[in-house]
């Protein structure tokens, strides 16, 4: 017996439960996906992007990596991007971290957990880029890796401004907003950062391209 067959009784449960709530729901998902949102999370198992909007298969184009980071040297990230922009069409895209976080706390350690740490150095900079403000918190403390957290957010906001495909997109006048939310284990409830970035007005003059 497979080691998986669990798995693959609950997914005939699901299946059988969604045609029965909604015949053609697969037969029209299948045909295309026209989702209005691209969700840029964590890979953490407890933060499922579709499940915790309250949204459907089909509702939401998803990327998630360790920490959520948009990095502009990694092309899986960047793909996942220019497809959602350019052919999908969304108008959204939501950069989500959440509270309790592996990735910021392994970047607030000192600890060294081989490969990976050179992913986690990318949220080391962020505490660099915001050291004046993160000094203050007790080192170790829940406070000090939920600011991170936040601060880790805002910050991949704004690296997604800075691509190209977001920069082309705007001048394009294609409608694109970028919101970055915080979401708690604790409640299952997403916090909105204040965040969020419709035009290139908002991105530091350095990283405007003409
Ligand atoms: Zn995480």
């Amino acid at each position: 017996m497979s080691k998986l067959q669990s798995i693959f009784e609950s997914n005939k449960n699901w299946s059988a439960d969604i045609k029965k709530e909604d015949p053609t729901f697969f037969e029209r998902l299948s045909n295309q996906q026209a989702p209005k949102y691209l969700w840029i999370g964590c890979s953490d198992s407890r933060v499922p992007a579709t499940q915790l909007c309250g949204l459907d298969a089909g509702e939401i184009f998803v990327h998630r990596n360790i920490a959520n980071l948009v990095i502009n040297t990694d092309f899986n990230c960047l793909s996942v991007i220019q497809y959602a922009v350019e052919v999908l069409k969304v108008t959204d895209i939501i950069v989500c971290g959440h509270y309790g976080c592996g990735g910021v706390a392994a970047a607030l350690s000192n600890q060294s957990l081989g490969l990976i740490d050179n992913w986690i150095r990318n949220i080391k900079d962020v505490y660099h880029l915001h050291r004046e403000e993160m000094v203050k918190y007790v080192k170790g403390s829940e406070e000090e890796c939920n600011r991170l957290t936040e601060l880790n957010v805002s910050n991949q906001v704004y690296n997604l401004a800075n691509t190209t495909i977001v920069q082309n997109a705007w001048k394009r006048s294609q409608e694109l907003n970028l919101h970055g939310v915080v979401y708690s284990l604790k409640d299952g409830i997403l916090k909105d950062q204040g965040i969020c970035l419709s035009s290139d007005k908002d991105i530091e003059e350095v990283f405007k391209l003409s």
